[in-house]
């Protein structure tokens, strides 16, 4: 099955009172906090979001008002939108549209499901590569499959990231890992 690029603009970004990155919410999850006073909008969205007394601009990016010390997770976690994320949604040896995920060194012959041995490929690559390894076939790899790293990836994860997070981001990051 077809993995669908999830689009930017369905959540807000949560930045720590240091305006630290924290990770993503929803929409709604963010207005609550800043009309609970216990975040404020730093940067609007689109559209307004109406309660029975406010009419409040949907928050893109909010600041916390109060400091929070969060015990960070320095593993990205292995999975299949995170791998398509990591390669940006290309095929690994031909650079078309991916839509499985290949083991570079066949699961069959002992390649390990880590994030080292994994990359986003096409169906046809994939189905022709069948269990064999990308030197038997005369292949390259377009980069080398690494662990993502970074503030972007751990606070987004394999969410698109809006444009307007940007600021508080360093998408350069992202992009470099893709
Ligand atoms: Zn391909």
């Amino acid at each position: 099955m077809p993995d669908i690029r999830p689009t930017a603009g369905s959540g807000a970004l949560v930045l720590n009172a240091t305006y630290e990155p924290l990770c993503v919410v929803s929409v709604r999850r963010a207005a609550i906090l800043v009309l609970s006073a216990k975040a404020v909008c730093v940067a609007d969205g689109d559209g307004v979001l109406h309660s029975a007394r406010n009419a409040l601009p949907v928050p893109s990016v909010v600041r916390l008002t109060r400091f929070v010390r969060v015990p960070y997770r320095t593993h990205v976690g292995l999975s299949r939108r995170a791998i398509f994320a990591r390669d940006g949604w290309r095929c690994a040896y031909c650079r078309g549209p991916a839509e499985t995920i290949d083991h570079v060194f066949p699961r069959s012959r002992g390649g390990r499901h880590a994030w080292e041995n994994v990359v986003a490929a096409c169906a046809r690559c994939n189905h022709t590569k069948g269990d064999k390894t990308p030197a038997e076939l005369g292949w390259r790899l377009h980069c080398m499959p690494a662990a993502p790293k970074g503030t972007a990836w751990r606070v987004l994860g394999h969410r698109v990231p809006d444009p307007r997070w940007a600021d508080w981001l360093d998408l350069r990051e992202s992009e470099a890992a893709a």
